[in-house]
């Protein structure tokens, strides 16, 4: 499938305020208006194109969410300050107390975490379930479900949903289909797939320069106006704010997206193809061996690869923390959680990003504590970085003790 989805970003050109080829950047927390009258129409949502105050919006802001729109194919989208804030906003806008929300049950921590811990004082229900089987999230449906939640590719499983079939399944039921995207940014076309609505942490890929922490909710131009309505609004009035100066750098690192991911996603099938001939545990949805490969690449947008994550399972924690110690000191990668950094980041999700998961679950979901989440960089030489990460394996096999220097 080509959605050629980076030839709508191509086609974005700006002329700044004094025709810079960057758009100028907004630094105004509030702004004037000529008339009280306008100042009036624009808090009741009568007005377009007037900014009133930049928690609703800003002119830097809005370049961004029109640029992932375009990325994403939706109407329009709102930026925020973090991940986690646009997705516990477009929650709180869709529920209501009394409701109800199916997830896949391999998630990010901190999603799963805010289902499952904070939406019970809105007594809002979530029920956990298996999204890479359409049957088991049917029959978690109810009268009172709102929407169904998963992401293209899970965090930290690299579990792959079925998009197409999720969004008829939640038409059938006249729910929302939500997908964070975060994983597969470009390779997954998450809403042409039909998602409703399509969530990025824009700290990983999307910035690629692990230098700040923002969000994007990419919709209809409906739902996101209700997210920025100062009455009812979740995004106003949660108050999850992307500053411009940042909106205006993520902007700018954006356009070098679509070259990221394809070597992201080069390197990553080398590493993963050389793991498994090695007979090594890896995971990748790039590898025929993956259970969601076949669904992967009939969905994706097939120039852009099977995305820059992989999983090693190396038997125990202790093993995987020598080797993330060892891959680190030969300046291999970061130990390191988050990712689509340019180097490599490695971490060991049982004890990081997934630790807001019960340990019976994470055994229950196959999330072992051996488990290695590596989020490949950009190397330019990928066949040196494989010979130097089997060097450590092997040394650390030779050493014959796993221990790692630090005590957990
Ligand atoms: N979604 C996924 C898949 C993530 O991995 C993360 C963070 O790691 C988030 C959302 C949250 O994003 P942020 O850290 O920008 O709030």
């Amino acid at each position: 499938m080509d959605y050629k989805a980076a030839n709508q970003l191509q086609d974005l050109q700006y002329f700044g305020e004094y025709g810079g080829v960057n758009p100028s950047i907004s630094d105004s927390s509030t702004y004037t208006f000529l008339s009280a009258k306008t100042m009036f129409d624009t808090f009741e949502g009568n007005t377009e194109g007037c900014y009133l105050y930049s928690r609703h919006s800003s002119p830097s802001n809005l370049y961004l969410g029109e640029a992932l729109a375009a990325m994403e194919g939706t109407e329009t989208a709102n930026v925020y300050g973090s991940g986690m804030g646009a997705i516990t906003s477009v929650i709180m806008q869709l529920c209501d107390t009394g409701d109800h929300i199916v997830s896949s049950r391999t998630i990010y921590g901190g999603t799963y975490a805010f289902l499952k811990n904070f939406l019970n004082r809105f007594n809002i229900g979530v029920s956990f379930a298996d999204s890479t089987s359409v049957e088991h999230i049917e029959n978690a449906i109810t009268p009172k479900t709102k929407m169904i939640y998963c992401e293209s590719v899970s965090n930290p499983l690299l579990e792959v949903a079925d998009i197409a079939a999720l969004a008829k399944l939640a038409k059938k039921h006249g729910i929302s289909l939500v997908v964070d995207n975060t994983f597969a940014p470009l390779s997954v076309p998450a809403a042409r797939l039909g998602a409703d609505i399509v969530i990025h942490s824009l700290t990983k890929f999307i910035n690629g320069t692990s230098d700040c922490v923002a969000g994007v909710v990419c919709g209809s131009k409906d739902f996101c106006l209700s997210l920025k309505d100062v009455n009812h609004g979740a995004g106003m009035l949660l108050g999850s704010t992307l500053d411009s100066l940042r909106a205006a750098s993520i902007l700018k690192n954006m356009r070098t997206l679509h070259i990221r991911m394809k070597k992201h996603s080069e390197n990553a099938l080398y590493l993963a193809q050389k793991f498994e001939t090695d007979g090594l545990s890896v995971v990748y949805p790039g590898l025929s061996s993956h259970p969601g490969h076949e669904v992967f690449k009939t969905q994706m947008n097939s120039v852009y690869g099977y995305g820059g994550l992989l999983t090693l399972d190396v038997g125990s924690l202790e093993k995987a923390n020598a080797l993330m110690e060892l891959m680190q000191d030969r300046k291999l990668g970061y130990l390191a959680v988050s990712l689509g950094f340019y180097k490599t980041l490695f971490s060991a999700p049982g004890t990081s990003t997934s630790s807001e998961i019960p340990l019976e679950e994470q055994q229950k979901m196959g999330l072992g504590n051996g488990l290695i989440r590596f989020s490949i960089g950009l190397d330019d030489d990928i066949e040196r970085t494989y010979v130097l990460m089997k060097a450590c394996m092997a040394y650390l096999e030779i050493l014959g003790r796993h221990i790692s220097r630090t005590v957990l």
